[in-house]
């Protein structure tokens, strides 16, 4: 199951730190001047959706946080070479 968590667009971002602000562990100001995420559970829900409403710029969405890829599962069949062709 995926979990829901925050993403600011740095596109979007004007830089304007209100949602640092409202959930400083959430999101962290970069030197590039844009927030970002450091933490998307880093707060309740309903404060990162505050931020996320607060943003003047709408650049912050919820997004599906990707699952960590399954274990690589090795198919037992080692491929021989081909023969050579006469
Ligand atoms: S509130 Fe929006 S515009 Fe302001 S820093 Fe956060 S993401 Fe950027």
């Amino acid at each position: 199951m995926s979990k829901k968590v925050p993403f600011v667009d740095p596109e979007t971002c004007i830089g304007c730190s209100a949602c640092a602000a409202l959930a400083p562990d959430v999101y962290e100001m970069q030197e590039d001047g844009k927030s970002k995420v450091v933490n998307g559970e880093g707060d309740s829900e309903e404060n990162i959706q505050r931020s996320i409403d607060t943003c003047p710029v709408t650049a912050i969405s919820w997004v599906e946080e990707p699952q960590p890829p399954a274990p690589a599962v090795p198919n037992g069949q080692e491929k021989k070479k081909d023969d050579p062709v006469p």
